[in-house]
């Protein structure tokens, strides 16, 4: 039976509780149950260890916030910092998004369920669109791993089968199929090599040669969510000798508590681009790094504790750029905050009775401007200022609003208006400040509105 880290966490932290004070010692009884929580979900050692050492730098220098436990604080450390590995800095366009022609290569152990995954690739490049893909299979030392590939492929609507026969050379049967890609003008190559049991020396050389001819874009390791402690050393194996742009996880429909799936993305450096769920052609999903993430740490419970956490950091948050907005220092970062507490409550009718005396804003913020997109296209040109810039908005002369706008994406003409925007924001609180102070502020405040309101 897995114990929750959650569960675990608060027994470690409940005699804490009663102190009040985070020590360095409490905090070694915590991260040894994140370890222990980790390595029964499967996390191989090495990466275990290397993970609790970074849960305990970020964890030192973080304050405890008043309002959440010290447990929840540090389930909600490990989750961020889970989630942040597993996605990587810069997430990919998911695999069905990618530009075609497309030519994919999977690679991996016999029996990781890497004829089947190639198949449901093709499948899930083609389903959703005119597209047609070319699937071929190299292992020809597999009995009847071409055949099950045919078969596999029959259900592919768009998908063309490349013959090939065991007595055929792997390199002979990669370049036929690459020239019929080519000559058919097909938008995607599903190939699938050889696996053996172990990594050897000769299955690797075969597939480096493949590699050479065929130039894949996306080359996959599949790999067994199942194989535990193992996966460190395939990834090694596999990402040592190969180019490996991407990893797909199979048996994730299995009790596995997806450990392998960390481990496989921290050694290889790849990111994980889909999870076979079944043994049908469908059973494929696009990775969703929350979703891992609550299983290793033990699903549901986990899931409403960072929820809880994640609401209160940002109630305080919040707070604490009203406070910054009342004190007149309200930069860019907090408008920022703000832009995503709108789009996330679906309106600015919210985010403006949040305000203080925000009412006043009413008129000069269009409607427009607060939809969805147009939220994230404000994030966007925040987000390509530099800290100093959102702190210091004076800063932002012409040749940095051209660099702003490259940056996210948008026009000059954007970030003058988001800018001007902000400039009246900060006039109109400005204003506010000074009447609050007055006698007789509740009549002033209204002419004010009304003077505003054009
Ligand atoms: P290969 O030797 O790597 O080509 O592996 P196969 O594609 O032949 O798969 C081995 C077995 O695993 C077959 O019985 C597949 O049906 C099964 N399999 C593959 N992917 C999945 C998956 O995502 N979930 C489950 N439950 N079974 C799978």
């Amino acid at each position: 039976m897995f114990e929750a880290l959650s569960h675990r966490l608060s027994q470690t932290f409940s005699r804490l509780r009663k102190r009040g004070v985070i020590q360095a010692s409490d905090l070694e009884e915590a991260l040894q149950e994140i370890l222990i929580a980790l390595l029964e979900a499967d996390v191989a050692l090495e990466v275990t260890k290397r993970f609790v050492e970074d849960v305990r730098h970020k964890a030192l220098g973080q304050a405890i916030i008043r309002s959440i436990t010290p447990d929840q604080m540090i389930v909600k450390i490990v989750n961020d910092h889970l989630v942040s590995l597993l996605d990587g800095e810069i997430p990919l366009p998911p695999l069905s998004a990618v530009q075609t022609p497309l030519k994919v290569m999977l690679v991996g152990l016999q029996g990781s369920g890497k004829t089947t995954s190639t198949a449901k690739i093709a499948y899930l490049l083609t389903k959703k669109s005119e597209k047609r893909a070319v699937v071929a299979s190299t292992d020809v030392y597999r009995p009847a791993a071409i055949e099950q590939l045919r078969v596999l492929t029959q259900s592919v609507n768009r998908a063309f089968f490349v013959p090939a026969t065991a007595s055929e050379a792997p390199l002979a049967i990669a370049e036929r199929a690459l020239s019929i890609f080519t000559e058919q003008r097909a938008d995607v190559l599903v190939l699938d090599t050889a696996g053996r049991l172990h990594t050897d020396e000769t299955l690797m050389q075969e597939l480096k040669t493949l590699v050479k001819s065929v130039q894949p874009e996306e080359l996959l390791l599949v790999a067994d969510m199942m194989m535990g402690q193992d996966a460190l050393n395939i990834a090694r194996a596999f990402s040592a000798r190969l180019p490996l742009t991407g990893i797909v996880l199979t048996r994730a429909d299995s009790e596995s508590r997806g450990g392998v799936a960390l481990s496989m993305r921290l050694e290889t450096g790849c990111p994980i681009r889909a999870l076979g769920t079944g043994e049908h052609l469908d059973d494929i999903e696009i990775f969703n790094a929350h979703r891992i993430v609550d299983r290793l740490l033990g699903k549901g419970d986990i899931v409403s504790l960072v929820e809880k956490a994640s609401e209160v950091l940002e109630k305080e948050e919040t707070e604490a750029s009203m406070a910054r907005l009342n004190q007149g220092v309200f930069t860019l970062t907090d408008l920022a905050h703000q832009l995503k507490q709108v789009s996330k409550m679906g309106g600015i009718a919210s985010i403006l009775k949040m305000l203080p005396g925000a009412g006043a804003l009413d008129g000069l913020v269009k409607k427009q401007d607060m939809d969805d997109q147009a939220i994230a296209r404000q994030l966007a040109i925040i987000s390509s200022m530099t800290p100093k810039e959102r702190r210091y908005y004076k800063l932002i002369n012409g040749s940095r609003r051209r660099r702003i706008a490259a940056g996210s994406g948008s026009s000059v003409q954007d970030v003058n208006k988001l800018l001007k925007n902000y400039e009246k924001m900060l006039e109109m609180q400005k204003k506010l400040r000074k009447l609050q102070k007055r006698p007789g502020f509740g009549d002033k405040l209204q002419n004010l509105l009304g003077k505003e309101r054009v």
